[in-house]
């Protein structure tokens, strides 16, 4: 039996970069447990890439994420540089297809500086400026956002995880955690292999079985969630160039968490279409729609006798739900989308699929969505749920503001270790 100080459930980008954080700035036993082989194998490796600049995100609703991706942007970079990792600005055309959508731009024009951007990083642009940046591209208006990048994820939670081990941190892969139990005020946690960890603290970075883990700690138990994949089909080699920058459109549904499938461009080089956000059962359904039947039959209950059956009432749901269906099911309806403002692209210009990521958003007990990431402190424990985009752009910044809120708390003290870190702790506010 292991005891440790802090022990972190879940080793994607959000829990490996909160060990690195504590690891280097104070001396106690971390251990990062995660039930895979190694860290980042889910939603950190299979997301688009992209490092965001927060234009698109309403400061009301989403300050602290988008603070944080504004924050970690250079701090991504900083983070490649020296550890000589793959980064490329490649840029980002928002674009809007009629008037309705330019007052979307309009709105963000004014969003991006409110939550930290430099207002030279925005550029609005009319069509034809447009179409002399993207010859292909058919718009009303864009915001050309020229800080935008794209990284691999899944390589920056592997390489966090080495640097959190030179400081200390324990990983113990192949883990997952079962059962929840406080013991003498200490947390006891089961895992899979039969072993247990004695632990003063607990942080769930569960992903998107953060709710169940909650839940476990007896917390939010009213609280449901949903999850939707997105897929994308990667463009064969000869139509990767039909765009130099990535391409979002203003999102048809502005009150759902999803944005419309846009054009990325891949830090290995390919170009892909996506993602769209299809219903599955659990949050890793990567092929097929119902999985394993046994958590197929229980997630449909749990919508079926919980609040979350409301938002089977909200038309513009269901209406976002059998248009995301069809998209996963015929893969020119997926790319219909995409030719409203890129024309050129045809269905077989995309034979392979891209690597799947899933999303899972939290609903609350009057059934909506939740719309910020969600933080719960608990009996000898916090909790990170709904960490969703650009959570992997935000997870630096995000990650150091909880150390803060620890140190706020008294959960932990004042820095302990003068040890030298990629990143200035002092610098994040
Ligand atoms: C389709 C898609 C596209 C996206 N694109 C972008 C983007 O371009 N830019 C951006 O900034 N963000 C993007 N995101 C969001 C971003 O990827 C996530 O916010 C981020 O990766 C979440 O990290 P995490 O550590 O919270 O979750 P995860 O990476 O899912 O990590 C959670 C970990 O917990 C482990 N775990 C779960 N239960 C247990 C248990 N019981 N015991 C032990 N371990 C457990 C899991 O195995 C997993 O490794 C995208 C997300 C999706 C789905």
């Amino acid at each position: 039996m292991e005891k440790y100080d802090f022990a972190i459930i879940g080793g994607g980008l959000l829990g490996t970069s909160i060990s690195y954080w504590i690891s280097s700035l104070y001396d106690v036993k971390i251990v990062v447990i995660e039930k895979e082989s190694d860290v980042g194998m889910h939603t950190s490796s299979r997301n688009t890439g992209v490092v965001h600049s927060p234009f698109y995100l309403n400061p009301d609703k989403k300050g602290k994420i988008a603070r944080a991706a504004f924050l970690s942007h250079e701090m991504w970079k900083i983070f490649a540089q020296k550890k000589n990792l793959p980064y490329k600005t490649v840029g980002t055309l928002e674009v809007a297809l009629d008037e309705a959508q330019h007052k979307v731009l309009e709105k963000y024009l004014v969003w991006g500086p409110k939550n930290g951007m430099n207002e030279n990083d925005m550029e609005l642009l009319d069509g034809t400026d447009v179409k002399k940046r993207e010859p292909n591209v058919e718009s009303y208006s864009a915001i050309f956002c020229k800080t935008d990048s794209v990284v691999d994820y899944g390589a920056f939670t592997r390489k966090l995880k080495e640097e959190s081990q030179k400081n200390g941190t324990k990983f113990l892969v192949n883990s997952k955690v079962e059962t929840v139990e406080n013991i003498n005020n200490e947390t006891v946690l089961t895992l899979s292999n039969t072993k247990q960890t004695h632990s003063r603290y607990v942080i769930n970075c569960a992903g998107g079985y953060s709710l169940d883990i909650a839940k476990k700690f007896g917390l939010l138990t009213d609280y449901g969630s949903l999850h939707f994949r997105g897929e994308y089909w990667i463009a064969e080699k000869e139509y990767a160039n039909l765009a130099r920058t990535n391409i979002y459109s203003v999102p048809n549904y502005q009150d759902f968490p999803f944005l419309d499938p846009h054009w990325i461009l891949r830090v290995d080089g390919k170009s892909e279409i996506g993602p769209n956000a299809v219903p599955v059962p659990s949050p890793e359904t990567y092929s097929g729609y119902v999985g394993d039947i046994e958590v197929f039959i229980s997630k449909l209950s749990e919508v079926l006798t919980t609040n979350t059956r409301k938002l089977l009432f909200n038309p513009d749901f269901m209406s976002l739900v059998s248009k995301e269906w069809l998209s996963s099911v015929s893969k020119s309806v997926m790319i219909e989308r995409v030719q409203r403002f890129l024309p050129k692209v045809k269905p077989e210009f995309f034979s392979e699929r891209g690597t799947a990521g899933i999303r899972t958003p939290i609903i609350t007990p009057d059934g909506k969505f939740v719309s910020d990431a969600m933080e719960l402190e608990g009996p000898n424990s916090y909790h990170i749920l709904n960490y969703n985009s650009p959570g992997a752009t935000g997870a630096p910044a995000y990650s150091a503001y909880l150390i803060q809120t620890l140190q706020e708390k008294g959960i932990l003290d004042k820095r302990t270790k003068p040890k030298d870190s990629i990143w200035n702790f002092e610098n994040i506010k």
